[in-house]
């Protein structure tokens, strides 16, 4: 049903990417219209919604004791349905500007999910306002978000670094041929770092400090100009604040065990994937998606392991709301890779 002006009645349309990170909305037409952190506060006693996304990120670990935040998912997977679904009533109240709109919304879904966790996703957008719900596998958006050729023959591998997982998947004539989803994400990245400096330097780092120094001075491969970053936590021994020095390669050598597992589980999909797929894939090489794959030095790694050519896409944190976006704007020519079978 459309106005005059061609608007749809029931509001403009919707692509979600609910990562364990980060959450993006994508209205169509409009483009990204919310980029936030997956983090809640909640107030202790009730359990009512508080903050979310950035504002209730900019609280994490600076919290009164009546008001704790909380990460609704983690690897991928909603561990808190309740929170999860008033967290994503409050992004969608305030990208669509009445809650009698209801639009459709295609949900990104990482491949692996069951069932229950697929009905669980489902149900968080029709519980915000949505009137039909569409899944969209998210190795799949995100090779449409890298503008690869999904729906030709030739094979092409998307490697997507999130905060909790890594999802890999090799995709021809417009589908997932083979896929693993690993536990190895940002978020393990950050846990080294803070092991590591707690065994070396006796200090104590909060999960935010250890995200700055991964980005600041974490590599996946030695760097040719070192960098060094300094950063405070608190001495395990005085209790006391104190600020140390970390390089780039006392910080590589934290993170190796995480690196290591990557290029395993990268390997053994692989391994499965059909000869005459693996030709292609020595033409094509692989793609780089997520947050995870602005790792310093991460591309040139995998490329001298797997014997690939390997390149991160542009703003590779947007590749998957960037494919999910895509199927929203140009519907028609792209509901045959989406899960439900649409009726619109
Ligand atoms: P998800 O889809 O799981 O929500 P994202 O694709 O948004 O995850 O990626 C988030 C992860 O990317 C976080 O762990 C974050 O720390 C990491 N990240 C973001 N920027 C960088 C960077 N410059 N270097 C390394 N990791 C980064
Ligand atoms: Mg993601």
């Amino acid at each position: 049903m459309r106005n005059r002006s061609g608007m749809s009645l029931f509001g403009r349309d919707l692509a979600i990417d609910l990562g364990t990170a980060t959450t993006l909305v994508h209205q169509r037409g409009h483009g990204i219209v919310l980029d936030e952190p997956t983090v809640v506060a909640l107030e202790a006693r009730s359990g009512q919604l508080v903050a979310a996304g950035q504002s209730a990120y900019d609280m994490v670990g600076r919290t009164p004791s009546t008001v704790r935040t909380h990460r609704p998912l983690r690897d991928g997977v909603i561990t808190n349905s309740e929170t999860t679904q008033a967290m994503l009533r409050n992004f969608v109240d305030r990208v669509t500007s009445s809650r009698l709109i209801r639009p459709r919304m295609v949900v990104c879904v990482p491949s692996g999910v069951t069932a229950v966790e697929r009905k669980t996703i489902e149900d968080a957008a029709i519980h915000c306002g949505a009137r039909q719900v569409f899944v969209l596998e998210e190795a799949m958006a995100a090779a449409i978000g890298a503008d690869l050729p999904v729906h030709e023959s030739t094979a092409s591998m998307v490697i997507d670094i999130g905060g909790g997982t890594t999802d890999i998947a090799i995709i021809s004539l417009g589908g997932i041929v083979n896929t693993r989803s690993v536990r190895g994400g940002g978020q393990q990245i950050d846990e080294a770092i803070i092991a590591g400096v707690r065994h070396a330097h006796d200090l104590l780092l909060g999960d935010t400090s250890a995200e700055k120094i991964k980005q600041a001075v974490a590599a996946a491969t030695p760097l040719d100009v070192p960098l060094s970053t300094r950063i405070r936590g608190r001495d395990l021994s005085t209790g006391l604040p104190r600020t140390i020095s970390l390089s780039s390669a006392e910080v590589g050598d934290m993170i190796e065990p995480v690196m290591a597992s990557l290029i395993d589980a990268v390997l053994a999909v692989l391994d499965l994937c059909p000869p005459e797929l693996s030709g292609d894939l020595l033409d094509g090489g692989a793609v780089l998606t997520g947050g995870g794959a602005l790792l310093l030095g991460l591309d040139r790694r995998l490329q001298r392991e797997l014997g690939l050519n390997v390149r991160v896409v542009p703003e590779p944190r947007h590749a998957v709301i960037r494919g999910a976006g895509a199927c929203v704007d140009d519907f028609s020519a792209l509901q045959r890779v989406l899960v439900t079978a649409p009726t619109w």
